[in-house]
C-alpha cells in the first residue's frame, strides 16, 4: 500500500492544531484543534472531513501536549486514520524559528532536535512548544518520518543588507541578532499562487505579499525568492498587529525602563500583548473595529488609520526594494476578509500603478472565494486576494521530502 497521507501538526504553547491531508488530491481527511492544554477544561474539536461526519467536541483535562496528541490520535483512529495507519507517509511539523541553519524542510533526527533547542533563546515562546509536539509525535510512532518545516526558511534568501541590523557586528553575531522573518510558509505559498493566478512562472514575477492576520507581516518576493520582510529577530517588528506594536524606536524600551520604572519583562509584555490594535483601541478584531468606526468611534478610527499608515509605508518601501512590482497580494484573516483594509491600503497609489476595483474588492459569496484579482482591468500592477494555506504548504514540503519528489518547491 502506498503511503500518501501527511499529518500536519502546529503545536503552540497551549494548543495543538492538526490536519490530515491526502496528497494525491490535496484533500483534507480530518481537521482538529486541542486548546487550553494544561488547564482543567481543555477542549478538543475534531472534524472528520473524509466521512462527512459532524464536528465532535471533547471537554476534559489534557494535562500536557502528550495527552493532547494522544487524544487527537484517538479521534483519528476512530475513523481508521490513526498514526499507525500504513497510508500515513509522514508528520510535518510547523517550527517557528529555524535561524540560519535551516534553509529547507528537514527530516528530524537528534541533531535537528538539538539545533531547534539551541534556537530557543531567539524564539522562547514558540520553539519549546514545537519541540514538545515533535517529541510527543515521535513517542507515539517512533518509526514514522517526521519533518520540520520552518517559518523562517523562505526568508533565508534575504540578502545580507536586508537581514543585518546596523549594530556592532561582533555583538550581533555573538548573540545571533539579525532579521530572520516569519510567516515564511504563508509568504512562499501566497507568492507562488499569485504567480499562478497571473499565469506566470514565479521566477518571472515580483510580488509584495501582505499577510494580515492577528500577527501580520509583509514580504518583498523577487522571482520567487524573498528579498525583504517586515518581521525581524522576533515576530514583533514591522506592521501594527492585533496585540503587537510592530516598529517602534528601540529607545522606547530604555525610556519605559528608566523613566516609567518598568521591568524588561513588563515592556516585553506591553509591546507583545498590550499594543497594536488592542493597545490603541481595546479591540483586535477588524470586524469589531469597523463596526465601531461605522458608529463614529474616534478611537477605533485612529487605530485603523495607524494600522493602514504602517501598511502603506511598507508598500512604498517594498516598491523601492523590488524596483518593478507585478502584483500585491493580500492574505490571512484581515487580508482575505476586509475590503475596507484593502481599499485604504492602496487608496491614492495610482502613481505606483496600484488601484482596487471597488466592485471586485467588495464582492461577496462565491465571487469572494479562492484566489482572485481585485485590480481594475488593464492595471499596471495586479492586486490579488489569495487565501493562505500553511497546512497544505507544510504537507507538500513534507511529502516532497519523504518521497524524494524532485527538488524542494521553494528552492
Ligand atoms: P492568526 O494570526 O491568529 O492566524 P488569522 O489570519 O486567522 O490570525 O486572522 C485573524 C484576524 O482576522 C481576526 O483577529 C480578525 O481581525 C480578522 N478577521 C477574520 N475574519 C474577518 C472578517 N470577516 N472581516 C474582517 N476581519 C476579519
Amino acid at each position: 500500500m502506498t503511503a500518501t497521507r501527511v499529518l500536519v501538526l502546529n503545536s503552540g504553547s497551549s494548543s495543538v492544531k492538526y490536519q490530515l491531508l491526502e496528497m494525491t488530491d490535496e484533500s483534507r481527511l480530518a481537521v482538529g484543534l486541542v486548546e487550553r492544554i494544561g488547564e482543567r477544561q481543555s477542549r478538543l474539536t475534531h472534524t472528520p472531513v473524509a466521512t462527512g461526519g459532524e464536528r465532535r467536541e471533547r471537554v476534559e483535562e489534557f494535562a500536557d501536549h502528550e495527552a493532547a496528541l494522544r487524544a487527537a490520535s484517538e479521534e483519528l483512529e476512530a475513523e481508521g486514520l490513526g498514526l499507525d495507519a500504513p497510508e500515513l507517509a509522514a508528520i510535518g511539523h510547523r517550527v517557528v524559528h529555524g535561524g540560519r541553519s535551516f534553509t529547507r524542510p528537514t527530516l528530524i533526527d537528534d541533531g535537528v532536535l538539538a539545533e531547534i533547542r539551541r534556537l530557543v533563546p531567539v524564539a522562547p515562546l514558540h520553539n519549546p512548544a514545537n519541540l514538545t509536539g515533535i517529541t510527543t509525535a515521535q513517542a507515539l510512532n517512533p518509526g514514522l518520518p517526521q519533518v520540520a518545516v520552518f517559518d523562517t526558511t523562505f526568508h533565508t534568501t534575504m540578502p545580507e543588507h536586508a537581514a543585518r541590523y546596523a549594530i556592532d557586528v561582533e555583538t550581533a553575531d555573538a548573540h545571533r541578532v539579525r532579521r530572520y522573518g516569519f510567516h515564511g510558509t504563508s509568504h512562499a505559498y501566497v507568492s507562488r499562487r499569485t504567480a499562478q493566478l497571473l499565469g506566470a512562472d514565479p521566477a518571472d514575477v515580483n510580488v509584495i505579499v501582505l499577510h494580515l492576520g492577528n500577527g501580520a507581516s509583509v514580504s518583498a518576493v523577487q522571482g520567487g525568492r524573498c528579498v525583504d520582510t517586515s518581521m525581524g529577530l522576533t515576530p514583533l517588528e514591522g506592521l501594527v498587529m492585533g496585540t503587537r506594536s510592530g516598529d517602534v524606536d528601540p529607545a522606547v524600551v530604555f525610556h519605559l525602563v528608566r523613566v516609567a520604572g518598568m521591568s524588561v519583562d513588563e515592556v516585553d509584555e506591553l509591546l507583545n500583548k498590550r499594543s497594536g490594535l488592542v493597545g490603541l483601541c481595546g479591540d483586535n478584531d477588524m470586524r469589531e473595529i469597523r463596526r465601531r468606526i461605522e458608529e463614529g468611534d474616534e478611537q477605533a478610527r485612529l487605530a485603523f488609520d495607524i494600522y493602514i499608515h504602517r501598511i502603506r509605508k511598507y508598500i512604498g518601501a517594498y516598491c523601492a526594494v523590488l524596483g518593478r512590482v507585478d502584483a500585491v497580494a493580500f492574505t490571512a484573516g484581515v487580508g482575505e476578509n476586509s475590503p475596507p483594509v484593502r481599499e485604504a491600503a492602496l487608496a491614492g497609489l495610482d502613481g505606483l500603478g496600484l488601484a482596487v476595483d471597488p466592485a471586485a474588492n467588495e464582492a461577496e459569496g462565491p465571487a469572494a472565494e479562492g484566489p482572485r484579482l481585485i485590480s481594475p482591468r488593464g492595471a499596471r500592477v495586479a492586486v490579488a486576494v489569495v487565501p493562505t494555506d500553511e497546512e497544505l504548504e507544510i504537507a507538500h514540503q513534507t511529502y516532497a521530502l519523504v518521497t524524494g519528489a524532485g527538488r524542494h518547491r521553494t528552492d
